[in-house]
């Protein structure tokens, strides 16, 4: 059998036990030789590849039992992968965000591929990439980065573990040099950049300039 009821547990306290013992219905007694405690069943249910038995979940056990599947959202796409998501789908999802992004026109700062990991920080790298690679202007999607500055330290947060409940930094010279590494901190230079939401257009003479030297590669 696959199902079984646990008997509720009875709450009573030891110094009850005595006056509640004598109404309580006395516990049938089930012999383990008798046709009551088991009986032989046939159980239907959804059994994997592996021979694991799902009971009534047939989407677990073909999901556990399988390699792939078909696309659940388009069935024109090709099989994939159980367990993960249709890679199909998911570049036609990319490439629609993409295509909602704002644009504008690049001035040399810090971009990246939308569907990369490859920053360029100024014209000559990406115009390097592209003629090296004979990236496909048309296809290329890029998008501007976003700085990620190092945050400011509080030192009262930064000791909380080691200060008392409540309490505050009152040493003056320790104040100070949080104050002066934190000048530093609003000073610094991005620690690194991160992908933002808008889409890069290249200027005109950018995309001249590479057709220009590609040609020119090619002589
Ligand atoms: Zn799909």
């Amino acid at each position: 059998m696959y199902s079984y009821a646990v008997p509720p547990l009875p709450s009573i306290h030891c110094r009850d036990m005595a006056a509640k013992d004598e109404v309580m219905p006395k516990e049938k007694v089930v012999m383990y030789e008798s046709p009551e405690a088991a009986s032989l069943q046939t159980v239907t249910g959804w059994v994997d590849a592996g021979g694991r038995f799902w009971g009534k979940d047939e989407h677990m056990a073909r999901y556990s039992g399988s390699t792939h599947r078909q696309c659940e959202q388009n069935p024109e796409h090709p099989i994939h992968t159980t367990g993960r998501g249709c890679p199909a789908c998911h570049e036609e999802r990319r490439a629609a965000n993409f295509a909602a992004m704002p644009k504008r026109v690049w001035a040399g700062e810090p971009i990246i591929e939308y569907d990369g990991d490859r920053y360029f920080f100024d014209e000559d790298d990406l115009r390097d990439y592209l003629i090296e690679y004979e990236i496909d202007l048309a296809e290329l999607k890029l998008v501007f980065c976003t700085p990620n500055y190092p945050s400011q330290i509080d030192p009262n947060d930064h000791f909380c573990d080691d200060l008392p409940e409540d309490g505050e930094i009152s040493d003056d010279q320790l104040l100070a040099a949080f104050d002066l590494l934190n000048e530093m901190i609003r000073k610094s230079p991005p620690l690194s950049w991160s992908p933002g939401k808008e889409a890069v257009e290249l200027p005109k003479t950018f995309i001249d300039m590479v057709i220009h030297e590609r040609l020119e590669a090619q002589a």
